[in-house]
């Protein structure tokens, strides 16, 4: 596997793996890679020839009082990982050469970027699009993977790809657990023995809220219950607990199309998101 840090070697190496036909899919992260991560470089290896692992830890999707200094950092450990999983390349930028001076454009998708983590981070998802539009034109890949994880990001990213035409077929991901059910993320790696044992809360409660709703209980008192119940299990504040169409993300307030429950909360100085589908009962 090779570790690429400039655009000039990025291109003639993709020219070279390109020859003959070959495919390309890409995975971008921020690296701290885990097996959610793998999880996605497993899906891509299933779809093209050649699989190319992005680590960027994007300044422009952080908000100023977010962890954009703090976020986990640990490239010798994650290209290691990378290169047992037969990876091509490891694309890893630095903040200049993403953003080189003067840098003044940006990708901004309306709708589904409102709402949710759009309305909690300001300005995040304008960061992702506009750094993924990036992405896909350094790499030029025929597929890219997300993570469910990121529900509404997966949303902003089929819906950007889709109105420029870029010709990038888009794959989502399962998002992969611990056994007891909490989300693998990179930021769990904050989580203190005691909040890590708390954040448990987080899926069984989107759980029982998604069980509920498919039983026929009202939305939102299945959602403010949910509520009531994480700020009990200390997180503080919950972000939102909403339930969205689970293709266009548009509110819905009964069960007639499969939705997804959406919610962000933070339990000490961690935010934690996480997702889970509600279908229709036939
Ligand atoms: P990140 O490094 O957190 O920006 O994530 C990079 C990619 O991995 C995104 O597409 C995430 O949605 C995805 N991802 C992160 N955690 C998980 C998980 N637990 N399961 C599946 N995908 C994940």
């Amino acid at each position: 596997m090779q570790t690429i840090r400039d655009i000039d070697t990025l291109r003639k190496a993709v020219v070279e793996l390109k020859k003959d036909g070959a495919g390309i899919a890409l995975v971008p992260t921020m690296g701290a890679l885990h097996a959610g991560h793998l999880a996605l470089v497993a899906a891509a290896k299933a779809e093209a020839d050649h699989v190319i692992v992005s680590i960027f830890v994007n300044p422009a999707q952080f908000g100023p009082n977010e962890d954009l200094g703090r976020y986990p950092r640990q490239e010798a450990e994650d290209a290691a990982m990378l290169e047992a999983e037969g990876c091509a390349i490891l694309w890893a930028p630095d903040a200049k050469t993403v953003y080189p001076e003067g840098f003044a454009s940006k990708v901004s998708v309306a709708g589904v970027s409102s709402g949710m983590d759009g309305d909690a981070r300001p300005g995040h998802f304008d960061g992702v699009a506009t750094v993924v539009a990036k992405l896909f034109n350094q790499v030029q890949p025929d597929v890219a993977v997300f993570g469910e994880k990121d529900y509404q990001q997966l949303a902003v990213i089929r819906r950007m790809t889709r109105d420029l035409d870029l010709p990038v077929r888009i794959i989502g991901v399962p998002t992969q657990r611990d056994a007891d059910g909490l989300a693998l993320s990179s930021r769990n790696a904050y989580l203190s023995e005691e909040e890590r044992a708390a954040a448990r809360a987080l899926p069984r409660v989107l759980g029982e809220a998604a069980a509920a709703i498919q039983e026929g209980a009202d939305a939102s008192e299945a959602l403010g219950a949910a509520r009531a119940k994480l700020e009990q299990a200390g997180f503080n504040p919950v972000d939102y607990v909403e339930m969205r169409d689970a293709e266009t993300l548009e509110t819905v307030s009964a069960l007639s199309r499969p939705a997804r429950i959406l919610a962000a909360a933070r339990i000490g100085t961690t935010r934690l998101i996480d997702n889970l589908a509600v279908m229709p009962v036939r």
